[in-house]
């Protein structure tokens, strides 16, 4: 809490320096087939109340019986987050009224979650890295969507997602800036996605975050912090953050003081705006659901889970640069997605690790996000990439004709070897027609000889030169050492 403060972090106020305070409560739903309490489907996009059941409409006397595999989903991420686990948990009721929950309350859990205290490494783009703290995770329902703009009299309700399992994940305020809390959001995201536990697509909702701002001098205590509910989108969280840290420095320098109320982000007019304060906010009167016994498990299910979880992003990411010889930041890159990292290793596998992550990055990225494209739709495989690399570290090609061969198998697919073969790409390793090349620009070229004779860095300049007389498939090295020799430099 009183760890010095990194002045890069501060905002300028009128009368001094601030330091902004976050705190982020996930929600995020739960990958299963059906929900939380019932068997109904949790398919997205169906027809209105296509995928509801007895207990979701909330008819009477229904009972809720929970969902093994959400249970183990919420498990599994806990431990992901390197959080406590509680052996027992308890269901409880939040009550109130709204058109979209017929239950009349939603089932959460309040005082005892399944899942307690953990933590997230979240790597920032400068290459520095914070810790997180995570407060708690628990299990609940989300509620249905009412429809405001299906009919000119009337309101509609769609329960399909009415009893959908979300994990709300409710972190410390341990975050000091907008670009701390974008990047908190986006490492939790690929931990669940690597854990399968949350697909994490936030254009769906199915990962949404209530933001929780307050602003205070350097050293002072917290300030009183505003809730921004449910951004959709790493960008907006960024811009809620900034937008309403500047609005509240702005209050207090002015004199007034901040009231603890629920705000709305607007991104179309950049700026948020109250929806209730701290005297409206509902009493929920949370109380234990009576149709639900406590949630118990034993340690021997926890441990089972534990040892079949997958390799996650930290531990990916520091083999890869054990095992591969990577920096830092293209391991941190090569990991922020599961599919990317295997596609990785099976290029880099056998092969010199640094070509192939430069190569994944630099070519292949490149062009997927030239493109809009996701690695699943790369249309040049590992085995092709891997054979591109091959060719130029056996110095069959050059590095300047793979970029063209990898455009030729972008677009045209095929085998590299092969392809280097019948459109001759082969890099020229033959002395004999590199020397060739060599005295002709040398000979075409005299006034320039005169100049690098004085300023050995033309040199570069005539490699240039022999490389385009080429076609580019001269051994560079070799063209090196001739014009060295043949100019004496
Ligand atoms: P509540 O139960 O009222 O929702 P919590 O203590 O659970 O309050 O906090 C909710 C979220 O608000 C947490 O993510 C927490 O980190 C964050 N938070 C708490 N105090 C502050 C503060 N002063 N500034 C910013 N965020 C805060
Ligand atoms: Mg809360």
């Amino acid at each position: 809490m009183n760890a010095p403060v990194d002045p890069k972090k501060l905002i300028k106020g009128a009368t001094g320096d601030w330091e902004v305070v976050i705190g982020m409560e996930i929600h995020a739903q739960v990958t299963s087939k059906s929900k939380l309490f019932s068997g109904a489907s949790t398919a997205f996009g169906g027809e209105p109340n296509a995928h509801v059941s007895l207990v979701d409409a909330a008819m009477p006397g229904m009972l809720p019986v929970i969902n093994e595999e959400c249970v183990r989903q919420a498990v599994r991420t806990g431990l992901g987050l390197k959080a406590e686990i509680n052996l027992r948990s308890v269901f409880d009721r939040k009550n109130y009224f709204y058109p979209d929950l017929p239950q009349g309350y939603q089932i959460s859990q309040y005082k005892s979650p399944i899942v307690g205290e953990g933590e997230v490494l979240v790597d920032m783009p400068d290459g520095s890295q914070i810790t997180v703290g995570i407060e708690r995770l628990h299990l609940e329902q989300d509620a249905g969507k009412s429809l405001h703009d299906q009919h000119p009299t009337m309101s509609f309700v769609d329960l399909n997602r009415s009893g959908v399992a979300l994990m709300e994940i409710v972190s410390k305020p341990d975050l000091r800036s907008a670009e701390e809390a974008k990047a908190y959001v986006t490492k939790l995201r690929t931990i669940l996605r690597y854990l399968g536990t949350c697909d994490g697509d936030m254009e769906k909702g199915n990962l949404r975050a209530d933001v929780n701002v307050s602003v205070r001098r350097p050293g002072d205590p917290f300030g009183t912090r505003c809730e921004i509910k449910n951004v959709n989108s790493i960008r907006f969280i960024g811009q809620a953050v900034e937008t309403e840290a500047r609005r509240q420095i702005g209050i207090i320098e002015d004199g007034g003081t901040i009231v603890q109320e629920t705000r709305l982000f607007d991104p179309g007019k950049g700026e948020t705006r109250s929806m209730r304060s701290k005297e409206e906010a509902h009493d929920y009167r949370y109380f234990p659901d009576p149709d639900l016994l406590p949630l118990e498990f034993d340690q021997a299910y926890v441990d089972d889970l534990a040892a079949h979880l997958p390799e996650l992003p930290d531990a990916k990411k520091a083999r890869f640069i054990a095992e591969y010889g990577l920096s830092p930041y293209d391991a941190g890159v090569l990991v922020a997605e599961r599919e990317q990292a295997d596609y990785f290793e099976a290029v880099a596998k056998g092969r010199d690790g640094k070509a192939a992550a430069n190569w994944v990055i630099n070519e292949l990225f490149g062009r997927l996000n030239k493109e809009g494209l996701d690695i699943g739709a790369s249309p040049v495989s590992a085995a092709q990439l891997g054979a591109i690399v091959d060719l130029i570290g056996e110095g069959t090609i050059s590095g300047k004709i793979a970029k063209d061969l990898f455009e030729i198998v972008w677009t045209e697919g095929g085998d590299p070897r092969a392809l280097v073969e019948t459109r001759g790409m082969k890099q020229v390793t033959d002395t004999g027609a590199i020397e060739k090349a060599v005295d002709e620009v040398i000979a075409a070229n005299p006034d320039k000889v005169q100049q690098a004779l004085a300023k050995p860095t033309m040199l570069g300049w005539f490699v240039g030169q022999v490389m385009k007389q080429t076609g580019g498939k001269a051994n560079p090295q070799a063209v090196n050492d001739l014009l060295k020799s043949k100019l004496g430099i």
